[in-house]
């Protein structure tokens, strides 16, 4: 049986450690008996000690288990590895097969591969994180929740000896002058994954005006208007250059931004201020701080992004009129990452693309217009950055993380061996993806799955080539109105869905209508400040509502796949009746076009999103009115547990793999089986490969992901055993476990299937 600390051993364990703190000896020596003591009263092979240093760096300060020439060099930062993991979320972690967790790194000099369960605490002392304890075993060990009790109380007294013995110089944590060149990180948002290595360069957007007042204030006028001549010449260069087809989202953003260039109200303003006295550039500057005054008290995206334009053309429009028009690609180095306070779609565009790696901005939204350009252009991006321009020094060499919205400044030699690592790896497994493209996505014993792609944007569906997916499971056709600054109306809406079944060279698209409203605002649509929004009026409810909205989009759709098969399903349906009343504006659409000798499809699919829980008890009589139906496990599991998915301390709370959510999918999946309906899932759960083998387990056979997801999950299917899997799950019957992701994952471990 396995040993565990009772009350007693804890007791035992806190008073050799209070001995120990009372004898002498260095806090090193201290240290190094503390990592023994622990080791051998909590009969684990491993225990180390990690202590923070300056910039957020844990470094290995003493271990009893792991090789001693690690010590003082083996670091992490904070978030990196399990280590980093438990600082940076300052909670304790349990795990009976570490390495399978898809935060371990792995150290070469520890030796630790050969030691598979781990048991770590964070040092805590008056609420701030000062390293982190660890005991490891070479066998697959749960820990008992009293252990973790008693681990988290020896720290306590841990951190007394770590804070009394000046084992860090307090000046060191003060970040003195020599020191600052320490390792920094910096938190942001993910605004587009990636990971690039480079140099700092700050974005310059401002320039100095020599002369305020003007002698002439006709001539400023005339300076004026020649330099907006100029600048709309230079933005039609840049929009012929940019690479962007005529109509793609992309280029729709650069155009209704070179429409704000011929804003009259905006350059009228302009020429008041040099009526007021001012020259043309302290008048274009005036208006520039007054649109930046308006910035910081509007909390509207849509129209903070319309004055974040205006400060980009006023920057460019001062650019003119000093005569600077290419200083933004000075001297760029080879590997520069791009730092701003803000900055436009075209700004970025300026920059020469070869020499970019990256971009970090102090300010910036996922939706703001530079974000969705640097994801065209494959940059990573964080932004949110606070005080990044402050922190951040021209050339200095930092790593842009934008998968886990993090900067690392200055990083050390260990570190960056790291992230080069993380990025050989992540090159080599697209490789390995992309050779999965042409092979069927097949079980081990013969049972095909079908892979599709979620897709939103134009750009998306280059992926379909790239990933070899079957087709688009989800086209989120919210996704380019909420780029757009008004409704688009049928012929706009037409073109854009016919140029999507023209990408897809013939592949299935199921398009879901509209779900906006709640918290994706449609800037044009009117808007109600809602308690809940992820249960308010959006989706169905809003454009059962509002039905000119559906007519249209049911329309366009019915004329651009005139000719061709048509996918169409509703989203955030709750009730039958929901789905009949869309059916039915359905319906009244083709009516109209056969009235006007219209070309239909050729193939109409009909079906709706089965997210909202309620639906699930009205499914019998529903199977006799769908084509096919597509769970949305982000919205369904959140309703399912009445635990908001955006809500960041309620992430780890509730798990997708829970019995309660596999047997209420399993039960979907038999009722549409029995009633011979296809049923697909396409909410995030399909894109991670252990929950994608427990979605085929319980028996999807139609799986809709992110692009980046689709290898990694071919890879696991093709190496799995569907037959083993069922039966294995048949046993988990009536499970009252939290979740059986660790079973899973132990169930893959055992049977070599690559998760
Ligand atoms: C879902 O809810 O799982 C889903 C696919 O829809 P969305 O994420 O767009 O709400
Ligand atoms: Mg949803």
């Amino acid at each position: 049986m396995q040993q565990t600390l009772g009350a007693g051993g804890s007791r035992r364990l806190l008073k050799r450690l209070r001995d120990l703190m009372a004898s002498s000896g260095t806090g090193q020596e201290r240290l190094n008996q503390v990592a023994r003591i622990i080791a051998a009263d909590f009969v684990a092979e491993v225990c180390s000690i990690y202590l923070m240093r300056a910039g957020e760096v844990l470094e290995l300060f003493a271990t009893q288990g792991l090789k001693q020439a690690a010590v003082h060099k083996t670091r992490l930062r904070v978030g990196e590895g399990l280590v980093g993991d438990i600082a940076a979320h300052a909670r304790p972690l349990a795990l009976s097969d570490a390495q399978s967790h898809p935060n371990f790194a792995y150290r070469p000099e520890t030796g630790e591969e050969i030691f598979h369960s781990l048991l770590g605490v964070p040092i805590l002392r008056g609420g701030r994180v000062l390293g982190v304890l660890v005991v490891q075993n070479r066998t697959f060990r749960d820990y008992e929740e009293e252990e973790i009790e008693t681990l988290q109380t020896v720290v306590m007294v841990l951190a007394e000896l770590v804070a009394s013995s000046a084992l860090i110089s307090p000046a060191e944590m003060q970040r003195t002058e020599g020191l600052a060149l320490l390792p920094v990180r910096l938190d942001g948002l993910r605004l587009n994954e990636g990971i690039a290595i480079g140099r700092a360069v700050l974005h310059k957007a401002r320039v100095t005006i020599r002369q305020m007042v003007a002698e002439n204030a006709a001539a400023e006028l005339t300076r004026l208007r020649q330099a907006v001549t100029s600048m709309h010449s230079a933005i039609d260069d840049l929009l012929a250059a940019s690479g962007f087809a005529e109509g793609d989202e992309h280029r729709e953003i650069l155009e209704s931004y070179r429409m704000f260039a011929e804003d009259r109200g905006w350059l009228g303003r302009i020429a008041d201020a040099i009526d007021t006295g001012l020259t043309a550039e302290a008048a274009v500057q005036k208006v520039q701080d007054d649109t930046r005054a308006r910035m910081l008290q509007v909390t509207d995206p849509y129209l903070r992004e319309r004055l974040a334009d205006l400060d980009d053309l006023a920057n460019r429009l001062l650019r003119h009129l000093v005569g600077e028009t290419s200083a933004a690609t000075a001297e760029l180095p080879e590997d520069a990452v791009l730092i701003a306070r803000s900055m436009g779609p075209a700004e970025l565009l300026d920059y020469e693309r070869r020499h970019l790696k990256a971009v970090v901005l102090e300010e910036g939204s996922p939706t703001s217009h530079v974000a969705i350009i640097a994801r065209a252009l494959g940059l990573p991006m964080v932004g949110r950055v606070k005080d990044a321009l402050a922190q951040i020094e021209p050339g200095d060499p930092m790593i842009v993380d934008g998968q886990n919205a993090q900067i690392i400044l200055r990083p050390g030699d260990d570190v960056r061996a790291a992230f080069v690592a993380v990025m050989e790896a992540q090159a080599q497994r697209r490789a390995s993806y992309s050779a999965l493209r042409d092979l069927a996505s097949v079980t081990r014993d013969g049972v095909a799955v079908s892979l599709n792609l979620n897709a939103g944007l134009l750009v998306d569906l280059d992926h379909l080539e790239e990933t070899g997916a079957d087709g688009v499971g989800l086209y989120r056709t919210e996704i380019p109105f909420m780029i757009r600054n008004s409704f688009p109306g049928v012929e706009a809406q037409t073109d854009l869905y016919r140029r999507i079944l023209e990408r897809t060279g013939g592949r299935p698209v199921v398009f879901r209508t509209l779900d906006a409203g709640g918290d994706k605002l449609l800037p044009y649509l009117e808007r109600n400040v809602e308690d809940n929004p992820a249960i308010g009026w959006r989706a169905i409810r809003m454009t059962l509502d509002r039905p000119l909205l559906l007519r249209q989009q049911l329309r366009a759709l019915l004329r651009a796949s005139a000719g061709r098969r048509l996918d169409v399903m509703f989203p955030m349906v709750a009730e039958l009746a929901e789905f009949r009343a869309a059916r039915a504006v359905l319906d009244l659409e083709i009516t109209r076009a056969e009235r006007r000798s219209e070309a239909l499809p050729t193939t109409l699919r009909v079906g709706t999103m089965l997210e909202v829980p309620s639906l699930f008890w009205q499914m019998p009589a529903l199977l006799r009115e769908v084509d096919f139906l597509s769970v949305g496990s982000n919205d369904l599991v959140q309703f399912l547990f009445a635990s908001d998915r955006g809500n960041a301390r309620l992430a780890d709370r509730y798990d997708v793999l829970s019995p309660t959510v596999l047997a209420f999918l399993h039960d979907v999946v038999r009722q549409c089986d029995a009633a011979g309906v296809p049923v697909q899932l396409c909410g995030e759960m399909a894109s991670n490969p252990v929950e994608a083998m427990a979605l085929i387990g319980v028996g999807f056979r139609h799986l809709s992901m992110p692009a980046v997801a689709i290898g990694p999950v071919k890879a696991m299917l093709r190496s799995l055993e569907v037959s083993a899997l069922s039966c294995y799950l048949s046993t988990l019957t009536g499970s009252t476990d939290r979740s059986l992701r660790g079973r899973l994952r132990a169930f893959a471990h055992d049977h070599a299937v690559m998760i």
